[in-house]
């Protein structure tokens, strides 16, 4: 029961430099349902490659993605896109979240683009943010709030539309490690309370500690 399948991915930048460079090559990895892996790799392997592939923003050009049992290679734009917003979220090291809105408004957002009815989406928003401690938070806006908890806001959002996987790319690298640890402690909270698949990059070998399985790429690369 696999949320998501890379079988034998490869990916080569052609205008890289003189000569083309293979990022990856015949990548096979596989998340189930309700695991979180750990994705660690040194600079330039190909994480952010992998992540954006496994995010349906690039399509590889060997091998295939297979997203909840179906196979999304080759699929046109729109398809990929629908099933983006439907079935996948996204953390990056900085929060990306929108300035001019409140912390609510940000987890509300993307469940409108989605067609859930205002209050519903209201409601989510106003829950994900009690379980991450930020309930009396909710009507300031990002400059207002600490790093830290500008981070826990953009988990709340990339669990707004209860996707089925979390791809995150070093989510707490821009927190001072002590901030870190705990930031991660409530974004593993969250992901174990709803049960979400997750695969997360992190340089950081006491977090990837924490997850279930770890996936090392290309170390030799380094
Ligand atoms: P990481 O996230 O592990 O640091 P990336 O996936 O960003 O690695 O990049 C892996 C390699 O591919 C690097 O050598 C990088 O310079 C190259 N690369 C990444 N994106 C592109 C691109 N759009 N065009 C050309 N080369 C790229
Ligand atoms: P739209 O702009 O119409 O909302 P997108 O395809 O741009 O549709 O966005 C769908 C999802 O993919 C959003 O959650 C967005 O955050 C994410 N996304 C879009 N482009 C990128 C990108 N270049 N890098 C990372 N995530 C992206």
């Amino acid at each position: 029961n696999e949320v998501l399948r890379l079988e034998g991915v490869g990916k080569t930048y052609a205008r890289n430099g003189p000569a083309p460079v293979r990022v990856l090559d015949g990548l096979d990895l596989s998340v189930a349902r309700g695991e979180v892996v750990a994705l660690v790799a040194p600079s330039g392997a190909g994480k952010s490659t992998l992540l954006h592939i496994a995010g349906l923003l690039d399509t590889p050009d060997a091998g295939r993605v297979v997203l909840n049992g179906r196979d999304m290679t080759g699929l046109p734009d729109k398809a990929r896109t629908e099933a983006r917003r439907r079935d996948l979220g996204f953390v990056y090291q900085f929060h990306h979240l929108l300035p001019e809105f409140s912390a609510l408004e940000n987890i509300v957002l993307p469940q409108l683009a989605n067609a859930v009815p205002a209050r519903d989406a209201r409601a989510r928003a106003a829950d994900l943010l009690d379980r991450v401690g930020l309930g009396a938070r909710a009507d300031h806006r990002p400059a207002e709030l600490s790093g830290g908890e500008q981070q826990r806001v953009a988990f709340c959002r990339a669990l707004a539309n209860r996707p089925s996987l979390l791809l995150a790319d070093e989510p707490t690298g821009n927190l001072d490690p002590a901030t870190s640890d705990r930031v991660f402690g409530l974004l593993m909270a969250l992901v174990r309370d709803t049960g979400l698949s997750a695969l997360i990059a992190t340089h950081n070998h006491q977090l990837a500690g924490r997850m279930d399985r770890v996936i090392r790429l290309n170390e030799e690369v380094a």
